[in-house]
């Protein structure tokens, strides 16, 4: 008997694993893993999704006319460059698909995000890393590892789950570095939880060329995460080309109605960004007060690195915060088995985690 056999490569894909969210006989989890605004969503948004519920019957805006033109308005873009997605998880295996397959090559810094080597292996691609210099990408290994079979170069900036940045000018050299046939992918997840002088998500790059994407999300500071919501800031040809790929609708109504009312609340929003502002350095003090190593993260998380000691390692760490009803995120998958990514939450859960880890790392 012969059975389907999915193209070369398929079942070579680790399957991606989500944070956990249930801890069994805990009630009230602490659930750090995913990288979930803190504050949850706009109530404005939550409102505008509800009110959805009567039109279940009716197709979406397959254009998401009305979201693109409020992306535009917000951040200052042309929005017939824009292309919605469900999830920019969505448009990141969409670009693949359409630029590289059997034979290409896509390139990615050694730590970065999980879906890219995902994405690669899904549209037949070889994915390929460049080593980082204290968990932060390289322009310079980037463009060392660039060969004639490369055709896309994600960058993840910050990245996840480092928490690391570059400046703009850094990403202004990778784009002078590769060719201009090679599709660069900024993912800029985390763009909005910034405040660096030096930093930019990227769309001065996308202007200035046919071959730089900025992709974005509603999962992180607007908390959107379960509508499956993201954008790319595209040049025409790209945009076009996403177009034609994706699904007619992609994007349902119910979460184009919610990323609309998430937009138009500037005062929520404002209110998520101070409140990262205060308890990202705050639980990045605390937790290096306890001998703890931690990048430099501007993200909405920090990521820890611990000893190799028994009764002090990573793993042992996730087991403790999980008994006290903490869930962390383990990092074995991005080849930082040393590490947890801890995702800034409420001001009690910040709390909770540093009594957690001081009882962890008493004598
Ligand atoms: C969370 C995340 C995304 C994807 O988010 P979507 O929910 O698919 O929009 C993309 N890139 C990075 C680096 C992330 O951390």
């Amino acid at each position: 008997m012969s059975l389907p056999e999915p193209r070369p490569g398929i079942m070579d894909i680790a399957p991606y694993i989500g944070g956990e969210s249930k801890i069994p006989g805990v009630n009230r989890v602490i659930k750090l893993a995913s990288n979930e605004g803190a504050l949850g969503p706009s109530p404005a948004a939550v409102e505008a999704y509800r009110a959805m519920a009567g039109e279940l019957h009716r197709y979406p805006d397959g254009g998401c006319s009305d979201l693109r033109k409020a992306l535009g308005v917000r951040w200052g873009l042309d929005p017939a460059r824009i292309v919605c997605g469900a999830g920019s998880d969505e448009l990141l295996g969409l670009l693949c698909r359409a630029y590289a397959g059997p034979g290409d090559e896509v390139l990615y810094s050694q730590h970065g995000f999980l879906m890219y080597p995902i994405a690669a292996k899904t549209a037949g691609a070889t994915p390929v890393t460049a080593p980082e210099t204290n968990l932060t990408m390289s322009v310079d290994a980037l463009l060392a590892k660039v060969t004639p079979r490369t055709k896309i170069v994600f960058v993840a900036n910050p990245n996840n789950p480092t928490g690391t940045y570059v400046p703009v000018k850094e990403l202004e050299r990778l784009r002078k570095g590769l060719p201009d046939h090679v599709l660069l992918v900024i993912d800029a997840a985390y763009a909005e939880f910034v405040s660096k002088n030096d930093y930019a998500a990227g769309n001065e790059l996308v202007d200035a060329g046919s071959n730089t994407v900025v992709t974005r999300t509603f999962s992180k500071i607007y908390a959107l995460g379960s509508v499956r919501l993201g954008w790319a800031y595209c040049p025409p040809n790209v945009a076009d080309v996403l177009n034609r790929v994706r699904n007619p609708f992609n994007v349902s109504q119910p979460a184009q109605a919610a990323g609309l009312a998430a937009l138009a609340d500037e005062k929520f929003f404002a209110l998520c960004k101070a409140h990262n502002d205060m308890w990202l350095p705050w639980l990045s003090e605390q937790l290096r007060g306890l001998g703890l190593d931690l990048t430099d993260s501007v993200g909405n998380f920090v990521l820890l690195r611990f000893p190799k000691a028994t009764g002090r390692t990573a793993d042992e760490a996730d087991k403790f915060l999980t008994a006290k009803g903490i869930i962390a995120r383990k990092m074995g998958g991005y080849g930082l088995p040393d590490a947890l990514r801890i995702t800034i939450g409420q001001d009690d859960e910040m709390k909770a985690v540093v009594a957690a880890m001081k009882e962890f790392l008493a004598p």
